[in-house]
């Protein structure tokens, strides 16, 4: 798909609630809800989180924010083929960056995704209530970046991590937090070779907090979320906070500007090259080599 495709293209939603929001107790429980897309990241499903996340900033009543999906998996990443994706859609921005829609060339997508992933997973990480992912299934490419947005992650023993963007000769995901997120050769590997790293691994590298089996999964996140709620609001805010800046002490944010640079410069590379931005490798492409992948090793 080359840009001028992805301009013209007219999305078709299969649901108008790409994003499900229900509080029980002091638990904001948001929900991607795109379950026949493996929750695929459209604008749409977006802007609906943002919109979630505000709506539970702002209700007193709310403690602790859950982010999970509904379905088989967390998330299978970024929308690189359902008929609802909308990089073209004109949404009401969030960031005083300018409209990314008449933008030329490389200047379109690096515009729309300083807004729409990597803003808006830094401005996520920064929600003054604690968050807690609660993953299962696949949690893969941009998937990842949502469950690293949130302070724990809960895993179920069939959830499984991926960054498999190397095979469109991206060096990773907008929000590039690996090296921070696992140790720096293991994230190396991670990103190399692109493979599923099972829930177990993830916890053995510290990525993920809790692992537990499926059937258990709702129950052990709300019983941490009933712990949070239960704790100093402020004492919660100010907690991730200090965390979040000994992360960018050690380069997190830093790394992560660089290397959003590099991800647009592949994105670039590839449109020179290919005439897409992601080297036509859409969800059946990246399927296909994935199965490839998996049967090779
Ligand atoms: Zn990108």
């Amino acid at each position: 798909m080359t840009s001028s495709t992805v301009r013209t293209e007219t999305p078709v939603y299969e649901t108008d609630e790409p994003v499900t929001y229900a509080v029980e107790d002091a638990t904001a429980w948001v929900m991607l809800n795109r379950p026949r897309y493996h929750n695929a990241q459209n604008a749409q499903m977006l802007y609906a989180l943002d919109d979630a996340f505000r709506r539970a900033v702002d209700d007193p009543a709310v403690k602790v924010v859950v982010l999970g999906g509904e379905g088989k998996h967390f998330s299978a990443g970024h929308d690189i083929g359902t008929p609802g994706r909308d990089l073209s859609l004109t949404q009401d921005r969030r960031f005083l960056f300018p409209d990314h829609l008449d933008k030329p060339a490389a200047e379109f997508l690096y515009t729309r995704e300083h807004e729409a992933y990597l803003g808006f997973c830094r401005r996520w990480r920064e929600i003054a209530k604690p968050t807690v992912a609660m993953v299962q299934g696949g949690c893969i490419a941009g998937g990842l970046m949502l469950a690293w947005a949130c302070d724990l992650i809960v895993a179920s023993d069939d959830a499984f991590f991926q960054d498999p963007v190397l095979m469109m000769g991206i060096p990773g995901v907008e929000y590039w937090a690996h090296p921070f997120e696992l140790p720096p050769r293991i994230a190396m590997e991670f990103l190399m070779l692109g493979e599923r790293m099972p829930a177990a691994t993830a916890h053995h590298y510290g990525m993920v907090n809790r692992v537990v089996s499926r059937d258990d999964l709702r129950a052990e996140t709300a019983s941490i979320a009933g712990k949070l709620a239960a704790k100093s609001g402020l004492g919660l805010w100010l907690t991730k906070q200090a965390i979040n800046q000994a992360e960018d002490l050690r380069g997190k944010r830093a790394a992560m500007d660089a290397v959003y640079h590099m991800h647009h410069f592949a994105h670039a590379q590839n449109d020179l090259t290919a005439g897409s931005s992601i080297g036509h490798m859409d969800a059946k492409a990246m399927a296909a080599a994935n199965k490839k992948q998996a049967g090779e090793s």
